[in-house]
């Protein structure tokens, strides 16, 4: 009895201790500061700011700034001593004169220095300041592959005092992707370091050994796995003759997106080209090459052994300047010449996606997950959406299935219809989920490819919509014990 009386008492209070300690610790676990920014992007020439709202968890000395891509201060927010709570503060994308920023991405740091004991902890956002918005109606739908050329074991173009090309190229491909997630755009970039792409090593061509191929194979897989709406390949040029100089882009015509890649291409090249003018200044203006037709890697089409999954959306290669040039290369050693090459690309998405037409995304929201029977049908939940331009009416969702060789099916050959659902009218930037009823084929391991139509029939995938790909394994059928046999005759 007195036992059990002592053990009670123990359990008492041990959870009774245990409160205090477990809501000290909730409080530990808090960070000193936090920071929540609205607003993003902020498009230059509207009357509008960024809304920042900044937390403290107890008093500090707070400082607040806005910091540019190469870590300068363009902007001093807040500098002072805070208690506990909220400060909002707003940010018109201004420097300490009123006069507006330069276009690109911006970091704003809110660092602070506890009274308590003087620890410094800092919270930051990337944000945006931009000419213009990226797909309003929904740029959370948009996803762009940035690919910084070369890098790691590849140098790419060197100039002749080792500047690499591999640099600049992710140079510029960081400040266009921090750019576009400031704009609220979905980024898959390359490579974000100097490193290879292919790391760690896997063997993509199917050759049996790893090399440059496989380097290149890496970055058309990332974008379409992604479903990435967009390629843009980012490199920079050289030459023998030391005074060529200018940029040029890249596309291949020969895809079935073939008229897009071309329009892309136009539009990356003439931003380019206007960038370099505007921001260089003064009597050197860069030689327009225009736009030139060659099947690059990562934008021809099916071409084994070497390539069996070419890019599925589309695509261009932009050479900015070469780095044989003096002239140029001097330029494309300026932060503020890489800058103004990132913004082009940025106005280039922009401006493309705002006219290019049909184009429709896709999520697998949920289906089978795991072994199903043959033609016990399944149901799948796919959320499609309107990422072009005009409202789509009379499309349907096409399921495919084709016997799975390999991590995704970018050519279709003996593929079963198993499953075809309408789609509802939808606005630009509208979605929905879909429920699509599959009827698995024979016992096996397949890929469902969800692809849409328009109402003429032409495939979303030939406009460059990358398809939803799902793994499906069919069980072989269970023999059923046989009954006992019944009487013949
Ligand atoms: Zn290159």
């Amino acid at each position: 009895m007195r036992r059990s009386l002592l053990a009670l008492a123990i359990v008492f209070t041990t959870s009774l201790a245990l409160l205090p300690v477990a809501s000290f610790a909730q409080e530990v676990g808090q960070p000193l500061v936090r920071l929540e920014v609205d607003g993003s992007p902020l498009v230059v020439g509207e009357d509008d700011r960024f809304e920042l709202l900044v937390t403290l968890s107890e008093p500090a000395e707070l400082r607040v700034r806005a910091v540019d891509f190469d870590g300068r201060t363009v902007r001093e927010l807040f500098d002072g001593p805070r208690d506990t709570g909220v400060l909002k503060e707003g940010w018109f994308g201004r420097d300490a004169g009123g006069a507006w920023v330069a276009r690109g991405p911006y970091r704003l740091v809110a660092a602070a220095t506890a009274a308590s004991d003087g620890r410094t902890e800092r919270a930051d956002a990337w944000v945006t300041v931009a000419d213009r918005a990226v797909y309003p109606d929904a740029p959370g739908f948009i996803t762009v592959a940035v690919d910084p050329g070369h890098g790691g074991d590849y140098d790419g173009a060197v100039g002749p005092d080792g500047t690499r090309e591999a640099d600049l190229n992710l140079d510029i491909g960081l400040r266009l992707a921090r750019m576009l997630e400031g704009a609220g755009v979905n980024v898959v970039i390359t490579r974000t370091e100097d490193a290879n792409v292919n790391e760690p090593p896997e063997e993509r061509t199917g050759d049996g050994i790893i090399d440059g191929d496989d380097e290149l194979a890496a970055r058309p897989d990332l974008a379409n796995n992604a479903r990435a709406d967009l390629f843009l390949s980012i490199h920079n040029n050289t030459a023998v003759n030391r005074s060529v100089g200018g940029p040029s882009t890249f596309f291949f015509d020969e895809r079935p997106f073939g008229s897009r890649n071309a329009r892309l291409a136009r539009v990356v090249q003439d931003e380019i080209v206007a960038a370099l003018d505007e921001t260089v200044g003064g009597a050197w203006e860069p030689y327009d090459h225009g736009t030139l037709i060659y099947p690059y890697y990562v934008l021809r089409g099916f071409d084994p052994p070497r390539l069996r999954r070419p890019t599925q959306m589309p695509g261009v290669l932009t050479e900015g300047m070469f780095l044989s040039n003096p002239r140029e290369l001097a330029l494309l050693q300026r932060p503020a010449i890489r800058a103004a090459m990132a913004v082009a690309y940025y106005d280039a998405v922009s401006k493309y996606l705002a006219r290019r037409g049909d184009h429709v995304g896709y999520e697998l929201v949920e289906g089978p997950s795991g072994p199903v029977a043959a033609a016990e049908p399944v149901s799948y939940q796919v959320q499609i959406r309107n990422q072009g331009n005009e409202a789509i009416r009379d499309w349907r969702l096409k399921v495919n299935a084709v016997a799975a060789p390999d991590r995704y099916v970018s050519r279709i050959r003996d593929a079963v219809t198993v499953g075809e659902v309408q789609i509802p009218q939808l606005k630009p930037g509208e979605s929905r989920v879909l429920e699509v009823e599959v009827t698995p084929p024979e016992a096996g391991e397949w890929t469902l490819l969800f692809d849409a139509r328009d109402r003429s029939g032409t495939r979303a995938a030939e406009m460059g919509s990358p398809m939803l790909q799902a793994r499906l394994t069919v069980a072989e059928p269970v023999l059923e014990p046989s009954p006992s046999p019944a009487t013949e005759g």
